[in-house]
């Protein structure tokens, strides 16, 4: 179990409405790991949470609660804010949660933005939900930040002693355990997960060790779905669409496993798998002719937060020998959402000539600001959009918005799922030129590829 970094402790008879501010003493098994620890010269010894834990959960009857709070984002504080004012914020963030508690209560840093409280006399789960939602209400007031306000949002898992375990590591797995469920469920407080969802993670757990022997295996294929121009009368993109071909289930589609992989950290390696294969093909097939030929590739959230992505991007164009305008890059507007990393990298990489679009358009937040904070080059309007064009009023307005928005702001647009020639005619009748989707070619194999393209080109 991780040591406790700070220890934040009320004590001294002050009820969570008093003035009196809490003592707050710094703790760490090894003070040089504490060197920002504006307290630290006056390092003194408390007794350690997890001894307080330890030695509740041994008195008859423990009546405990342990939660477990997760900050969301706060590794975009200290990527926009420096490191120094992050562990301003996180004592200050101790400070604000211990004023919330009784004397008796403890809440201590563990991990870089986790804190983890101790309730005593809460025997019911009730109470320690309401415990929680008032700690995660006063972490929602805004701090001042290098002169501004800076809002956070947390999430809070819980664990009972003694229902969800005995001891200090038993409970602090299973408030972990919560924190996670609450982060998968989208939930601001979660309790200890039921029987069902520790099944769930016990097949998460089975399907991640699968997903590394596949990779091993080289079981992960690249299958291509062309992108039609009709403007130009050519295919000018395929889009790369990562398949699994599992030893027993068969031909796997990227919904059946991705989100498995990203919760058990395998999406990083399957991601720049992708990557490198799809940049490998195109290679080939600019070689074999089709020169201008492009390859969009997917991304997922985690990819644009790893620090090294935009490396990992200019380091597998380099060793296929292909440029950056060969390859487009598309994110979800969740994808964009989700802090400021992700808005950096995806900048650095269309400064360096990758292209960027905006995939599944329409159906998350629809947010238009990062269409001009970013250098994005299309937009690709969702199927549930086009499915429907021609046939439904709303369906046509949201196309019809969409195709304005990207004539006027001079940005590709391509429609995602056409299956019928009913909706390649409304689409060419609205503006929209550059389309992909069963009608023309469901997602090949990178060996078929070559054979389409060949026969796209006699045909057009
Ligand atoms: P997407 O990027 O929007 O890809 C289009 C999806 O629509 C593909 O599903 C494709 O097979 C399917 N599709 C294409 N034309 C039609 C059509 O006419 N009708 C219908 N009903 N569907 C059509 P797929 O391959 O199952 O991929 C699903 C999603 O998984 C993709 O949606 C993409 O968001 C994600 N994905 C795929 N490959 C990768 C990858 O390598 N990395 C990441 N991070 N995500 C990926
Ligand atoms: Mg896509
Ligand atoms: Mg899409």
């Amino acid at each position: 179990m991780s040591q406790p970094a700070a220890l934040i402790e009320r004590r001294h008879g002050a009820s969570p409405h008093s003035a009196q501010r809490p003592r707050v003493v710094a703790h760490s098994a090894d003070p040089a790991n504490q060197p920002t620890a504006p307290n630290h010269a006056s390092f003194v010894p408390p007794a350690p949470f997890f001894e307080r834990v330890q030695k509740a959960t041994t008195q008859m009857p423990p009546t405990l609660a342990l939660l477990l709070i997760d900050i969301d984002g706060f590794h975009d504080v200290n990527e926009i804010y420096g490191y120094a004012a992050g562990d301003r914020l996180l004592e200050a963030l101790g400070q604000r949660l211990a004023l919330q508690l009784r004397v008796e209560d403890l809440v201590t840093r563990i991990g870089g933005d986790e804190f983890a409280v101790y309730a005593c006399d809460v025997a019911d789960p009730g109470n320690a939900a309401v415990i929680a939602r008032r700690l995660l209400a006063g972490l929602r007031r805004p701090f001042m930040l290098g002169g501004r306000p800076c809002a956070l949002t947390a999430r809070a898992g819980i664990a009972l002693a003694p229902e969800h375990g005995r001891d200090p590591r038993a409970l602090m797995r299973a408030a972990r355990s919560a924190a996670r469920h609450a982060k998968h469920a989208d939930l601001d407080v979660a309790m200890v997960p039921s029987r069902a969802h520790a099944i769930a993670e016990e097949h998460d757990a089975q399907v991640g060790r699968e997903l590394r022997a596949g990779m091993l295996r080289g079981e992960f294929k690249v299958h291509y779905q062309p992108i039609l121009n009709f403007a130009s009368g050519r295919v000018d993109t395929v889009e790369a669409l990562v398949r699994w071909r599992h030893p027993t289930r068969g031909l796997l589609a990227p919904d059946e496993f991705l989100p498995i992989a990203e919760r058990c950290g395998m999406a990083r390696a399957i991601g720049a798998r992708v990557l490198d294969y799809a940049c490998a093909n195109l290679r080939g097939w600019r070689a074999a002719g089709h020169t201008e030929l492009r390859v969009a590739v997917n991304l997922s959230a985690r990819d644009f937060r790893q620090p090294d992505f935009v490396d990992t991007v200019a380091a597998t164009l380099a060793r296929h020998a292909l440029p950056a305008s060969a390859l487009e890059l598309e994110l979800t507007e969740h994808e964009l959402l989700d802090g400021a990393t992700a808005i950096e990298q995806a900048a650095e990489l269309a400064r360096r000539g990758v292209q960027l679009s905006i995939d599944d358009f329409g159906t998350k937040y629809s947010s238009l600001g990062y269409l001009h904070r970013l250098p994005v080059r299309a937009i690709k309007v969702d199927r549930s959009f086009v499915r429907d064009v021609g046939q439904s009023p709303a369906s046509d307005s949201i196309v019809s918005a969409v195709i304005g928005i990207a004539g006027k702001m001079g940005l590709r647009l391509i429609a995602e799922g056409v299956e019928e020639v009913r909706q390649l005619h409304e689409l060419r009748r609205r503006g929209c030129h550059i389309m992909q989707g069963f009608l023309f070619s469901p997602p090949l194999p990178g060996t078929a590829v070559d054979g389409y393209l060949a026969k796209a080109a006699r045909t057009s």
